[in-house]
Parts: structure tokens; C-alpha cells; sequence
């Protein structure tokens, strides 16, 4: 686990600030060039995002937040939504029914911190406006602190059938240091309540906090198998954003330092093992779940360049290739909506990345379910230095199953190294076979 390749060191992505300028958009308004964007894509998923950039306080460890919840602003957030939502509908009315939609998002920020009935109306909005196929994944993302059975019941009859709860840790003096206020059982009540209307139940779970030692994380997870009624989680490695609550709280000595590797190697290893105890399938690469209706279906088109609508303040998303983002800033949002535009701070040249073909996209395909492709997918030229080389990450403890079997998995070790290992496949396959 710890001893097959050097640590590399991660670095963060640029933040806005440093990330190159786009050229200017030329291209026309949005109510000019939608209509033929969103036809142009008519072979790929379709997905309708809406962002919530409104937190109850700011998580130490989280690089997304920008708004306080105010009081009143649920109403106020939903109306401007509603009026986006019919606007963007009204741009699109000749073309909107011919396409559709896979998937709805309610990312944030706190979706969940939105009153009852301003979120079903949000979510009936999107039902009434477009065309939601009948199997779509509906999400709604949020946290156990203000959400309740009640807000989960009716925005299943809405149209949700799918809660994404930011748990993080399950351990209550870890969840406070992070800036959670409801305890391990409160926060497990409420995703046995949300479990009770009939939604999908996922969560995110991070391993590497500060404090977080092996025991407490095997606690943790055998406390989620067992005493929650959960369909899914995510299981994320800790990044540091730079200047967050947390690496400040770190540097003054108030938090103690996130585990390094080999200890991070040790944490992910004790999660891995102990989700596998506890019934989870771990079947696409951040991804767990314990019945096969749990699809993480959003996670992986946002991956795959899908065309997604975004709606509310600071939300992304694309048609085509045309990239778009919606004003940060809530002031400017909340005037472009009421003048009647799509409240779009940016729109940029965002060319769809060139489709992999051959041994890239056997890797691809076979990585995201967990496996390394069959020796029987990779070009001939390979098939024997490749076989020994699998033979080898086999006797590492790596890989599992037989060589020329239909793609050997990856053990938990081997996991662990997976992007090390593709990017060595990918460097493997490019070098001149010798004459
Ligand atoms: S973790 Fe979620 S609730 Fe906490 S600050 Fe970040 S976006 Fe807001």
C-alpha cells in the first residue's frame, strides 16, 4: 500500500484569479445563440443545473462558499430562480421539448437550506418548463443541519428522488472541528429520515482530516454501514485549499496537521476495507453504493462534457461548445434576472476535447469501472510486455485476477495507485515498440 511508488505531490488547481483570460465572446447573447447550441447536441445528455450559493457559516476545510443564509433570503432566491427558469424556458420554447433531460442538480452552497416550498416550486418549475425523462436523476445537495423529513417528503413529491448530504465525518468532535454542527447520531437520524421518503441517500466522506486517525475512520464507516440506511457515498481525499478556515486554524496551531502520506495511504487503505465489510460496491471510482438504483449518474456526465444549463448565482455549465457561467456576484444576478437576461457573467470558446479512441479509451472505460483493460483490448504490439507487466503489478499486490482474463480489478493498494498506474499505461503505450 505504502511502498509502490513514490508520493507524488498533489498541487492545487490556479485559482480564478490566475487562470489564463478567455478571448471575448463574440458570438452573440445568450437568447441568440441557445436555440442552435442546445439542438447542436442533440446525441449527448442533456442536464439542468442549479446553484445555491448560500451557506448557514463557512465549513473550515470548503473552498465553495460565498453567501451567508440571511433570513429571508429562501423566498427571494426562489423567485429570482422561478423567473430564470421561465425566461430561459422562453428562449428555448421552439427547441426545449425536442431534447430530453437526463439529469437535475440542486448543487451549492446549501440547497437544502431553501424552505420547503420554495424548493418544490423550484423543482416543479424545471418539470413544468422542460422535458424530464421519466427515468432522470434528480439531486438535491445539502447538509443535515436544517434539513428535514418534511422539506425531504415534499420535494420527493416534487420530483427529487435523490439527497447528496455533505457528511464528511461521522465522528461528532471531528464533524465540530470541520464546522458541523449536528452530532454522529443527529446527523444519522436525518439520513434515516431522508431514507424513509423513498430518495436515493448519498453522502461525501473525506479521509486525511486533521485528527483523523484510523480507528476514528473505521468507527466511522462501520457506524454508516450499519446504523444508516444510506445508498451511496463518495469517499474524497482532504485537499487544503490555500487560504481556507482550515489551513489558517492549522497554522496557528488550533487544528493539528492533515495526515501525510504514508498515514493518508493507511486512512484510505482502513476505508477502503472496511466499506467493502460494510456492503458497499465500490463500482466507478470515487463511488460506493449498496443497490444497483444508485447511479451517481450527475458525477459522471459532468465529467463527459455533457450539456448542462446552469441556473441561479455562480453556476457552470455548457451548450455545446460554449461555455457558461453565470454572475458570482448575487447583486449583478439579481439584476440581469430582473431585466429579463440570462444572468450569464461569462461566456466562453469551450471546444468539446477530442473523443478518445483506441488503447486511451480502453483505459478510460475499464479505469472507471474499476479495472485495467483485458490484455485482449490492448494493441498487439503491447500484448506481451504488457502481460508481464500486469504479472508484476499482480505480484505487488496491485492488481487481482487472472492476466488474460476479461481486466484484472485493482486491490485496494492498487486503487490507491490507479491514476499513477494509467498515467504509466498511457506513457507505456506511447513508447516506440523496439524493431
Ligand atoms: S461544505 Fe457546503 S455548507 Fe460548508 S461552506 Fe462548503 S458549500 Fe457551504
Amino acid at each position: 500500500m505504502t511502498m509502490a511508488f513514490e508520493e507524488e505531490k498533489k498541487t492545487m488547481p490556479p485559482m480564478a484569479g490566475m487562470r489564463r483570460e478567455p478571448s471575448p465572446w463574440n458570438g452573440g447573447t445568450f437568447a441568440e445563440f441557445a436555440p442552435q447550441a442546445f439542438m447542436a447536441g442533440q446525441q449527448r445528455p442533456l442536464a439542468l443545473y442549479v446553484h445555491v450559493p448560500f451557506c448557514h457559516h463557512h465549513c473550515t476545510f470548503c473552498p465553495f462558499y460565498i453567501n451567508q443564509t440571511k433570513k429571508d433570503f429562501s423566498a427571494k432566491y426562489t423567485a429570482l430562480l422561478l423567473k430564470e427558469i421561465a425566461d430561459t424556458a422562453e428562449v428555448l420554447k421552439d427547441v426545449a421539448h425536442k431534447r430530453k433531460v437526463d439529469v437535475i442538480y440542486f448543487g451549492g452552497g446549501t440547497p437544502t437550506d431553501l424552505e420547503k416550498d420554495d424548493m418544490a416550486s423550484v423543482i416543479r418549475s424545471l418539470f413544468d418548463h422542460f422535458d424530464i425523462s421519466p427515468d432522470a436523476e434528480v439531486t438535491v445537495e445539502g447538509r443535515n443541519t436544517g434539513f428535514t423529513a418534511e422539506k425531504g417528503q415534499a420535494w420527493v413529491t416534487a420530483g427529487a428522488n435523490r439527497f447528496s448530504i455533505g457528511l464528511q465525518a461521522a465522528n461528532t468532535q471531528l464533524r465540530k472541528k470541520l464546522g458541523r454542527l449536528a452530532s454522529r447520531e443527529e446527523a444519522g437520524a436525518t439520513l434515516n429520515e431522508l431514507a424513509d421518503t423513498g430518495a436515493s441517500v448519498v453522502i461525501d466522506l473525506l479521509y486525511g482530516l486533521p485528527g483523523q486517525t484510523e480507528e476514528i475512520l473505521i468507527e466511522d464507516v462501520r457506524y454508516i454501514s450499519e446504523q444508516t440506511r444510506i445508498a451511496g457515498l463518495d469517499l474524497y481525499e482532504l485537499r487544503m485549499f490555500p487560504g481556507s478556515p482550515l489551513e489558517k486554524a492549522i497554522e496557528r496551531g488550533k487544528m493539528p496537521a492533515i495526515p501525510e502520506f504514508p498515514e493518508k495511504a493507511r486512512l484510505f487503505g482502513a476505508a477502503y476495507k472496511n466499506l467493502i465489510a460494510g456492503g458497499f460496491d465500490h463500482f466507478s471510482p470515487r463511488h460506493w453504493r449498496r443497490t444497483p438504483n444508485e447511479r451517481s449518474l450527475y458525477n459522471r456526465l459532468a465529467g463527459e462534457q455533457t450539456d448542462m444549463i446552469p441556473f441561479g448565482s455562480a453556476a457552470g455549465g455548457r451548450l455545446g461548445t460554449i461555455g457558461l457561467s453565470t454572475a458570482r456576484d448575487i447583486k449583478s444576478y439579481t439584476e440581469m434576472v430582473e431585466r429579463g437576461e440570462k444572468p450569464l457573467g461569462r461566456i466562453t470558446e469551450a471546444p468539446l476535447a477530442v473523443e478518445k479512441t483506441g488503447f486511451d479509451k480502453e483505459l478510460d472505460m475499464a479505469f472507471e469501472t474499476i479495472r485495467v483493460p483485458a490484455i485482449d483490448k490492448w494493441p498487439d504490439s503491447l500484448r506481451e510486455s504488457g502481460s508481464l507487466l500486469l504479472a508484476q503489478w499482480k505480484k505487488a499486490g496491485l492488481l487481482e485476477g487472472d492476466v488474460d482474463g476479461p481486466g484484472m480489478g485493482f486491490t485496494c493498494a492498487g486503487f490507491y495507485w490507479s491514476s499513477r498506474m494509467k498515467k504509466l499505461l498511457l506513457e507505456f503505450a506511447a513508447e516506440p515498440v523496439p524493431a
